[in-house]
């Protein structure tokens, strides 16, 4: 884990300027997963944003073929979220920045907000955009520095307005959960994905996977999971968008048999949007519609 900080050190020092485009051609800024291509395509409203991972696309998991090379190839910038989201992407991005800037949404995060899972200060959690407020934060800072790299594409008013859009949703999140009876907080999710929002909003935390997906789980985690929700006293356990369900039922099938009722929650949004015709095509829809799934299910 150490070598991959000082990968991803490198990506950054390694920027050089965004190559001078075709004269009246937008400049293509592609970004690793669609959650960041929303945000950027609000900040940079001139721009081509392109997001290389679509609905449902599992960035733990996502490798690379042909077609998303060929498209970072022809990128002007790229924007990634770091922390080891795009674990399979790293050496590739690393030889990418040799050629075009790399922005890696990791390096904005304030000091003392990384959470480290198990306290290991050299693993920090990526997922950074569930705590609305946090991202908006480290949105901020990727946004000065796209501004002056693309300053041909940005528009200072439009940043200004989505960013206060983020504090809104921050502040809308807040007092749509405030009622919620403290013992019923208990987020049960598929994978670890929830600690930057537990944090923020006042959950305690169960899943049966870890940060990432990539490492499997096994029957040990699932009956972890069942001990888990008893001990806490979950309600409800959710599924994760893109992901499978049998980690789910398994734990719902374990408690059952020990006479201990868990409900299935409903759907989250977790590490990629809906797609177009989903509640959760932008940023801001899969926030408000993880909020209300989880008050719905937990009240
Ligand atoms: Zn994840």
């Amino acid at each position: 884990m150490t070598r991959y900080i000082i990968i991803l050190a490198s990506v950054l020092l390694a920027c050089r300027p965004a190559e001078p485009k075709v004269e009246g051609e937008k400049p293509l800024v592609v970004c690793t997963t669609d959650i960041l291509s929303d945000a950027v395509s609000k900040l940079l409203p001139g721009c081509d944003v392109k997001a290389l991972m679509g609905p449902g696309i599992d960035p733990h998991l996502f490798k690379p073929g042909k077609r998303s090379l060929d498209l970072l190839q022809s990128a002007d910038v790229i924007v990634g979220n770091g922390l080891y989201l795009e674990g399979r992407m790293l050496a590739m991005l690393d030889k990418l920045s040799r050629n075009k800037p790399v922005y890696l949404l990791e390096a904005y995060i304030p000091e003392g907000r990384l959470l480290h899972p198990a306290g290991d200060p050299n693993v920090a959690d990526p997922h950074v955009w569930m705590d609305a407020s946090l991202y908006m934060v480290a949105l901020e800072g990727l946004h000065k520095d796209l501004a002056l790299e693309l300053a041909s594409c940005s528009e200072a008013l439009a940043a200004r307005e989505y960013l206060q859009e983020l504090d809104s949703l921050d502040k809308w999140i807040q007092r749509e959960l405030e009622d919620l009876p403290s013992e019923r907080r208990v987020l049960f999710s598929t994978h670890h994905a929830f600690a930057y929002f537990g944090a923020a909003y006042g959950f305690r935390l169960l899943a049966v996977q870890g940060i990432s997906t990539a490492a499997e789980y096994g029957l040990k985690d699932i009956e972890m999971g069942i001990q888990g929700a008893i001990e806490m006293g979950a309600v409800s356990i959710f599924e994760e968008s893109g992901t499978s369900k049998r980690p789910v039922q398994a734990v719902i099938a374990g408690c059952k048999s020990r006479g201990y009722t868990l409900k299935e929650g409903g759907m989250l949004y977790v590490d990629a949007l809906g797609g177009p015709n989903s509640q959760a095509a932008t940023y801001i829809e899969m926030m408000r519609y993880n909020v209300q799934t989880i008050k719905n299910a937990l009240q």
